[in-house]
C-alpha cells in the first residue's frame, strides 16, 4: 500500500511481524516507560504492516504491539513478550503515519488493526491511538486475549470497531497449560462486548494433538454462538514460523516437533463451529 508522504516525517518503516527484533527501546529509563503507561503519549511496537488481509476486514495497516503477559506454548511472536523489544513511539507520530494511509483504507474498505504482543498491555496508547484513527474515518480493530478488557471503559469500547478475539483452548486448567493464565477474565470481556453489542471475530489456534480436542472445541463454539454479537470464527492453522524465535531467544520450545494441521483436521474444526449457526473459516 502507497503511503502520502510528507517530508516532515516519513513512514515508519513497514516489518513483518515474523521478523525478529530485540532491545528497540534500549536505553529507556524505567521512569519513561511508567510514564509512557501512564499516559499513552508513549507506545513499544514490535513492527507495522500494510496492506495485510488477514488481520480484519479489507486491506490493513497492522501495528504490532511489544508486551504481552500469557506465554502461549504455540505463540508465533515471543520477541514480543517484552515491551522492550518495541521501538518507542510517540502517539503523534503514530498518528501521522497511520494518517497518511487514511484515504487507501477506506477505498479498500479495510482500516486499522493493533495487534500484538498483547495491545491492552499498552491500553492508555492502545485507546488514543484508536480514538485517533476513528477521528479520521478509519475503521478500527483490536486482536486481543481480552485478559486486560476492563482497562477499557465503555465509552473506550465505542472506540474499537472489531474486536478480534483469541479463544485459546477451553477451561481454566488447560488454559492455563496453554497460556500461563486463567480463561474466565477472556470469556468476561466477551461477555460484556456482547451486553455492549460490540461485534467479535473469534480467533482459534488449532495444533494438531494440542488444541483439537472435540470436546473443547464444542464448548468454545457453544460459548461463541450464545453471544450472539460473533461475526466470524477464524480457525487459524499452527505453522513453525516463529519456531527460529524461540531458538534465537533461547527459550525452551515446547511444540518443536508439532505439526501443522492438515486440511481434513482444518475442516473438522470448522465444521464444529458451523454446526452451532456459526460463520467460521
Ligand atoms: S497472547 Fe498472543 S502474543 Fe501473547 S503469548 Fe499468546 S500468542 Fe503470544
Amino acid at each position: 500500500m502507497v503511503a502520502e508522504e510528507t517530508a516532515a516525517s516519513p513512514p515508519l518503516e513497514g516489518k513483518s511481524p515474523f521478523e525478529l527484533r530485540l532491545d528497540q527501546a534500549r536505553g529507556t529509563s524505567e521512569s519513561a516507560v511508567k510514564q509512557a503507561l501512564n499516559t499513552g503519549d508513549l507506545g513499544f511496537i514490535h513492527s507495522f504492516t500494510t496492506g495485510s488481509t488477514v488481520d480484519g476486514p479489507g486491506v490493513r495497516v497492522v501495528a504490532w504491539t511489544a508486551g504481552c503477559q500469557w506465554r502461549c506454548l504455540y505463540c508465533h511472536n515471543p520477541d514480543t513478550w517484552n515491551m522492550m523489544n518495541g521501538m518507542p513511539i510517540t502517539l503523534g507520530r503514530a498518528v501521522e503515519a497511520l494518517s497518511k494511509y487514511r484515504h487507501g483504507l477506506k477505498l479498500m474498505s479495510g482500516g486499522f488493526t493493533l495487534s500484538g504482543g498483547e495491545p491492552l498491555m499498552q491500553d492508555r496508547f492502545a485507546i488514543r491511538l484508536l480514538r485517533a484513527a476513528k477521528q479520521m474515518g478509519i475503521h478500527t480493530c483490536i486482536e486481543t486475549n481480552g485478559f486486560l478488557g476492563e482497562r477499557l471503559s465503555d465509552d473506550e469500547l465505542e472506540a474499537v470497531d472489531l474486536v478480534m478475539l483469541g479463544i485459546k483452548t477451553w477451561g481454566n486448567e488447560k488454559h492455563r497449560q496453554l497460556t500461563g493464565k486463567d480463561i474466565t477474565p477472556t470469556l468476561a470481556f466477551a461477555r460484556r462486548l456482547a451486553d455492549r453489542k460490540r461485534p467479535i471475530w473469534v480467533r482459534f489456534v488449532l495444533v494438531p494433538g494440542l488444541t483439537d480436542d472435540a470436546e473443547d472445541l464444542t464448548q468454545i463454539a457453544n460459548f461463541a454462538a450464545g453471544l450472539g454479537n460473533v461475526e466470524r470464527v477464524e480457525v487459524l492453522p499452527f505453522h513453525q514460523m516463529g519456531r527460529y524465535k524461540w531458538n534465537e531467544l533461547g527459550f525452551s520450545y515446547a511444540l518443536e516437533n508439532a505439526k501443522s494441521p492438515d486440511p481434513e483436521l482444518i475442516d473438522w474444526a470448522v465444521r464444529i463451529f458451523r454446526a452451532e449457526g456459526l460463520k467460521a473459516y
